[in-house]
């Protein structure tokens, strides 16, 4: 909250904050590019990415990295669990609660200190399940 405050919301960085937060497709830069550029249609790919790891850095949303596929953007900051389509890649949010909280180092372990933890949920979605051949 105080560093959210500290944040200076430059005319570009709050479009690319209200564009992602339109959306709960988890877009890559790429993708928040293409939304943005309609409101914006000079802003740069460049300062697309840079604005993307402020807004990250500073709580404002959530980026994650899957696998091997380009890092996506969640502008819903608050804690909460994904699924993830093995078929077309597409992550979505999936309603169970969070329910587990390392904030006082219950977890440490070996040495260890627990700061989070990432859980994602795999299938298929409504799209490609269909087309998953019975095994
Ligand atoms: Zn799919
Ligand atoms: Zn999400």
């Amino acid at each position: 909250l105080q560093k959210t405050s500290k944040l200076r919301m430059t005319r570009q960085r709050r479009v690319i904050l209200e564009e992602l937060r339109r959306v709960t497709t988890h877009p890559s830069a790429d993708e928040v590019y293409s939304m943005v550029r309609r409101r914006l249609p000079h802003i740069s790919l460049g300062t697309v990415y840079r604005n993307l790891e402020i807004l990250a850095q500073c709580g404002e949303i959530q980026k994650f990295e899957s696998g091997g596929s380009p890092r996506r953007f969640d502008g819903n900051p608050a804690p909460h669990y994904h699924i993830r389509c093995l078929g077309c890649n597409r992550i979505a949010d999936f309603p169970v609660e969070v329910s587990l909280d390392f904030s006082d180092g219950q977890m440490d372990w070996a040495g260890y200190r627990v700061t989070g933890h990432r859980l994602e949920f795999v299938g298929y979605c409504p799209a490609c399940a269909h087309k998953i051949p019975e095994s």
